[in-house]
């Protein structure tokens, strides 16, 4: 037995997402049932249903920022009861075994984890994500939104929240870090309201001075436009950590050039062509270039939590269903202050 729930779908690689329907599983006894009630959209959303991140299995309904209100329990959930707050991000389930799931770095699964969308349980089940009325999932991958942070500024948290946060707190950023965040866009205005919460002091690298008083308002101390070259002249060796949310590819050794000795570069923006590295750039600072995947499920609460205290949460702009694909062309464009969030009452 199935649940049959409005949705919004891309039906093949490329095409228009349009309304539909799909199915929600009965609860198994650790399920909650959510009543999604807004959920973002993530430049992820669009790499997947456009077919940049390779052969997928349509239709989909994309969507891994999720926040709404718990309506039913299975017989053996503890951690929420009917009419809490409650949300889903980008993985609903993983082996709960393998060193990383034991580390609750549940995104590192080694066995492979069920993402929320375009992904398959070990049973067969295909995932769809968060366009949609509700969401069947195990309460160990649901989180508690704060009561603070109203559901749609909280729903982005859930990607381009974590996705920042974690690589903050892992290379330990926090008050005399110099860090640059590279993009401003859903990802990179949660990176600077983050890091500037734990006592960074942020520069914003965009393409162009467009966003600059945004940059200052989320806590910046500088917004530079790399289209001017200048920027790299003036600001090489400047930095401890950079954090790369870019969605396309960007020249690395520009970047490189501008982290101190053992500065750290970590891509969070994910095109999938090969980027160059030009390795004595490297070598002559002892520099690192690495990558980060979301955040496990522990550090998502802790996310969330952390958010509230510091009064921090996504800037949206809410849209009905209708302009969905619209809106996909507008992020597309980095036309996007800072997160679209669909209001699934008009699905
Ligand atoms: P977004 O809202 O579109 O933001 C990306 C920003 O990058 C834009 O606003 C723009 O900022 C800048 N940008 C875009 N095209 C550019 C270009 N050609 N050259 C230089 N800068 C450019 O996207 P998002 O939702 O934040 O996602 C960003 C990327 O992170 C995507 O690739 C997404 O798939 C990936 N992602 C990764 C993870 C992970 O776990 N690693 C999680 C979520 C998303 P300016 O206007 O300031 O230049
Ligand atoms: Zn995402």
């Amino acid at each position: 037995m199935t649940t049959t729930v409005r949705a919004w779908a891309a039906p093949a690689a490329g095409d228009p997402l349009k309304p539909t329907t799909i199915e929600r599983r009965d609860l198994r006894p650790d399920d909650i049932r959510i009543r999604i009630v807004y959920a973002g959209i993530c430049h992820s959303d669009i790499h997947t249903v456009r077919g940049e991140w390779g052969k997928q299995k349509f239709p989909i309904t994309p969507g891994h920022e999720i926040a709404g209100e718990v309506v039913e329990i299975g017989s053996n959930v503890t951690k929420f009861e009917v009419g809490d707050r409650a949300g889903v991000g980008c993985m609903v389930d993983s082996c709960g075994e393998c060193e990383a799931c034991a580390d609750g770095e549940e995104q590192y699964c080694t066995r492979g984890v069920v993402w929320t969308y375009a992904s398959e349980y070990p049973d067969g089940e295909i995932t769809q994500g968060g366009y949609s009325e509700e969401i069947v999932v195990t309460e160990r991958f649901a989180l508690r939104i704060p009561e603070s942070i109203p559901f749609e500024n909280a729903a982005p948290l859930l990607c381009a929240g974590i996705t920042t946060y974690s690589p903050l707190e892992h290379w330990g950023v926090g008050l005399g870090s110099k860090v640059a965040v590279v993009g401003l866009g859903g990802l990179g205005h949660m990176g600077v309201q983050i890091a500037n919460a734990l006592g960074a002091e942020v520069t914003v690298l965009s393409q162009s001075d467009r966003k600059a008083a945004d940059s200052h308002r989320f806590g910046a101390v500088a917004h530079r436009a790399t289209a001017d070259r200048a920027v790299f002249r003036e600001l090489r060796e400047s930095f401890d950590f950079i954090l790369n949310t870019v969605s396309a590819g960007i020249k690395l050794g520009d970047y490189l050039g501008l982290l101190r000795r053992n500065g750290v570069m970590v891509n969070v923006g994910m095109p999938t062509e090969a980027l160059p590295v030009v390795l004595p750039t490297l070598i002559g600072r002892r520099r690192s270039l690495s990558g980060s995947n979301i955040g496990g499920i522990a550090q998502t609460q802790r996310m969330l939590d952390f958010c509230a205290e510091h009064g921090i949460a996504a800037e949206v702009e809410v849209i009905p269903a209708d302009r969905i694909n619209e809106a996909y062309d507008r992020v597309v464009k980095s036309d996007v202050r800072y997160r679209f969030v669909i209001d699934t009452a008009t699905l």
